[in-house]
């Protein structure tokens, strides 16, 4: 590897950045790819190569890299109010309009939105507000969190001890106390020999409820869930999965977030996950393409139950003792409403479903048979290849080799930006504006990459 030039975006990069998701070490000999400008479902770097962005940037770019209506919606927010908060009943007309047309696209009956700046945030926010609420309804122990081994909430104190995944909580000191986790619900690796999807998920609904009759029913307050898990590795859950889950959760008085963040706003071909899956939340939380991306912005939607508990409480202290200098802030809020207008004229959902056929069968014919991969999954326009070491046991590769990450620089050397995500899966979400021939080509550079994968492990 040949040093970054002194001066270069690379060697200032490398004497400068702190990066997420990054070994820091290693990071001072390779070196970043320095993106410099996106059109539509493509990004440049520096050197002026050209990448078919797979996973929408990090799973948000919805609109794809570039979108004049929502430059100009920033421009006439920013000259108009730039800023404005809703602390002490102050409000703007961005945040109550975005407010509105969520509660109107709500999966299911919502009462009140809360808005926050990311999707650890929002999920931090409806941690605190599931323990405001136990309190003000006169149940003080029941504060215990579920999540599930490999989801994924975020990466604040909270959040992170509800994500289940190692290097989230390795050297972190987390999971908090009162965080506990409960099977991932996938089918390929968990599932024993000749389990149908359907028996499998009634055995992930009997861990559940193991779990919580372990922990004491009193003890527990909700359980957080992404309808698809996205970063734990595009996990489809198996047939009947949620209704038999929520069946536990009613009989128990156990809430159920639903985390809309990769989800929300058409990528399993739904408007929500939600729908998808036949799941009932009392909260769903969202972020990434509730703005396409260009501004970040989250929100907690809550139904009348939660809300009322809310407001009591909040009545009896004298204010709800929450809230971020950013909450609702009128720029984010602003291209949010556009972004929304934008999925409503363009009926993104509409999209998406015309064109996941392509992305699904593409996945499959292209890679069920390849000689590294051991299954093909996804619904909508989120995917994943998993890679294995042997096809027959579904035996991964040593987590030493760093299978995935191989695989998606060598991707990234085919003009193709993929997702290396946790047990050797790659991870495809692409901007949900892409078209049939941008899909074709992707997964054909894809497939190219992982050929020449398998003949260097040959
Ligand atoms: N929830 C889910 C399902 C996510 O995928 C993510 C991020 O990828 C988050 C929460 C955290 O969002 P953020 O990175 O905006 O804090």
């Amino acid at each position: 590897m040949t040093p970054p030039l002194a001066n270069s975006n690379a060697a200032r990069d490398i004497g400068s950045v702190l990066h997420p998701y990054t070994d820091l070490v290693a990071h001072q000999e390779i070196g970043p790819v320095v993106i410099t400008r996106g059109k539509g479902v493509r990004v440049w770097d520096d050197t002026g190569r050209d990448y078919i962005e797979a996973v929408a940037g990090l799973w948000c770019a919805s609109l794809g890299f570039d979108n004049e209506r929502l430059v100009e919606a920033a421009a006439r927010q920013m000259r108009q109010l730039p800023f404005y908060h809703g602390f002490t009943a102050k409000s703007h007309e961005p945040m109550i309009e975005l407010a509105e047309m969520l509660l109107a696209r709500a999966p299911v009956p919502m009462h009140r939105v809360f808005f926050a700046n990311s999707g650890s945030e929002a999920n931090d926010t409806a941690i605190k507000m599931v323990w405001y609420y136990n309190n003000a309804i006169g149940r003080p122990q029941k504060k215990k969190l579920i999540g599930r081994v490999k989801g994924y909430h975020g990466i604040t104190l909270a959040a992170s001890s509800l994500t289940g995944l190692v290097n989230n909580h390795r050297s972190f000191d987390v999971p908090l106390p009162g965080f506990v986790h409960t099977m991932t619900p996938h089918h390929y690796h968990e599932a024993r020999p000749g389990e149908s999807e359907e028996a499998f998920a009634d055995r992930c609904a009997e861990a559940l409820e193991a779990l919580i009759l372990a922990e004491g029913p009193d003890t527990v307050a909700a359980m957080w869930a992404e309808p698809i898990m996205g970063a734990g590795g595009v996990i489809v859950p198996p047939r009947g999965y949620f209704p038999k889950i929520q069946a536990v959760l009613r009989k128990y008085d156990v809430l159920l977030v639903a985390d809309e963040v990769i989800c929300g706003f058409g990528r399993t071909g739904n408007y929500w996950g939600t729908q998808t899956f036949d799941m009932q939340p009392d909260i769903v939380t969202c972020a990434k393409a509730l703005s396409a991306a260009f501004l970040p912005i989250s929100a907690v939607m809550v139904n009348a139950r939660v809300f009322e508990g809310l407001a009591r409480e909040s009545h009896v202290i004298g204010t709800f003792g929450h809230g971020y200098t950013y909450s609702g802030h009128p720029v984010p809020a602003a291209v949010a409403v556009e972004t929304l207008k934008i999925y409503d004229e363009i009926d993104i959902v509409g999209h998406v479903r015309a064109v996941a056929p392509t992305m699904q069968a593409g996945l499959r014919s292209r890679f069920a048979d390849h000689p590294l991969v051991g299954e093909v999954r996804g619904i909508g326009l989120i995917g994943a290849v998993e890679l294995v070491a042997d096809k027959e046991t579904r035996a991964n590769f040593d987590p030493s080799r760093k299978i995935a990450a191989r695989a998606a620089k060598l991707c990234e050397q085919h003009g193709v930006i993929s997702r290396a995500l946790p047990g050797d899966s790659l991870g495809f979400s692409p901007p949900l504006i892409i078209n049939e021939a941008e899909i074709d080509e992707m997964l054909d550079r894809v497939r190219a990459a992982l050929d020449e994968l398998a003949v260097q492990l040959r």
